[in-house]
């Protein structure tokens, strides 16, 4: 029987040439399907957002057109960060049938592809992240060569969506390729982005203004939302890192970018993040905003998801380093950060056995 996700990964290719890393397919039926979806998603986004500023150009355009933009921007910016990143590849919580199917439609409702392609990309990101492997490192390829500078912010933002490597979603889709809302989702991906990207914002525009404001809506609160949006989530991959502060020594280029952590509520904490992937909040510092983690606790006081993963509290010491509050001696208090594992679908293990990776380029 063929599985569930052979639509973007088929069971009978055996590619001819393999990848250094676990889990990376070159080529193959696998690479022209990501192509295909991708390079559907990214041309109607882009497409639409002309159209959207050709009609701010020439219509009157009001608040019925950009608060269905607003609404919609805060609606797939939770979905992304909690639904795709915190929840669906990181584990970050546990979550019952119903609060999955509902948390996975929010994520897809941003027209990335499925939680499960999603998910399955975001973890090996973390498996290799900026070493040989890597989904979309600013610093070497898919194959693992070194890029320039602009290069590897060009493939680490947009360019890895069409170069010919895939994850494996046997290694990479562990707990998520057998759960049924998973699934549910991944089959129903194009149905959901087509109800976000054009159905809601039509409704929008219905029940606030009148049949004259469709279009307009549409193009603003559909497309252009989906694409402002997508040069957030993709700008943490490329300028999260590259630009901005480490506050942990972990070993790639991940960086905590305020601006980026204002735009994405809260996922430009980058360099917090990779330290602690697991956490459902980013937040380290007092003055880190990370909205999408204080909506995980409120729903874990509402009692709608629970097993919330907690980063541990760290202080500054008189050097101005941040080590975990609970180590008495400064030194033995700077941790190690966390890795994910190749194939673990979540689970930690420690940094010194993590696959070997190479130092980015300057
Ligand atoms: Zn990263
Ligand atoms: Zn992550």
């Amino acid at each position: 029987m063929a599985s569930a996700f052979s639509d973007i990964q088929p069971d009978e290719y055996v590619p001819s040439e393999q990848h250094p890393q676990h889990g990376v397919i070159i080529g193959g039926p696998a690479a022209r399907a990501k192509r295909i979806e991708y390079g559907i998603l990214l041309s109607t986004m882009v497409l639409g957002s002309l159209g959207a500023l050709y009609w701010t150009l020439t219509h009157a355009t009001g608040w019925v057109e950009w608060s269905a933009f607003l609404f919609g921007f805060a609606l797939i910016n939770m979905g992304v960060g909690i639904g795709y990143h915190r929840y669906f590849t990181h584990r970050a919580f546990e979550a019952g049938p119903k609060m999955r199917l509902a948390i996975g439609i929010m994520a897809q409702m941003a027209c990335q592809a499925s939680v499960l392609k999603w998910a399955a990309d975001h973890r090996r990101h973390h498996a290799f992240a900026d070493g040989v492997g890597d989904v979309h490192s600013p610093y070497i390829d898919g194959h693992g060569k070194k890029m320039g500078k602009l290069k590897g912010l060009g493939i680490a933002h947009f360019g890895w969506l069409f170069d010919n490597t895939t994850s494996d979603m046997k290694v990479y889709g562990k707990g998520l390729i057998d759960d049924p809302q998973v699934l549910w989702c991944h089959k129903h991906r194009w149905s959901i982005a087509i109800f976000s990207s054009i159905v809601l914002p039509a409704l929008w525009a219905l029940a606030f203004g009148g049949p004259e404001h469709i279009i307009g809506t549409i193009l603003i609160g559909g497309f252009f939302r989906n694409f402002f949006f997508l040069n957030f989530v993709m700008g943490v991959n490329s300028i999260g890192h590259v630009f901005g502060s480490q506050r942990f020594e972990t070993k790639d280029g991940s960086r905590n970018n305020w601006f980026m952590a204002w735009m994405t509520f809260g996922d430009g904490w980058h360099n917090n993040h990779h330290q602690h992937p697991r956490a459902a909040s980013s937040k380290i510092a007092w003055w880190e905003f990370d909205l999408n983690g204080q909506i995980i606790y409120a729903w874990e006081k509402m009692g709608l998801v629970w097993n919330v993963q907690r980063a541990p509290a760290y202080i500054r010491n008189d050097k101005g380093e941040w080590v975990l509050k609970k180590a008495k001696v400064a030194m033995a208090g700077i941790a190690e950060p966390e890795v994910m594992s190749a194939d673990d679908g979540g689970i930690l293990f420690p940094a010194k056995d993590r696959q070997p990776h190479i130092e980015p380029a300057e």
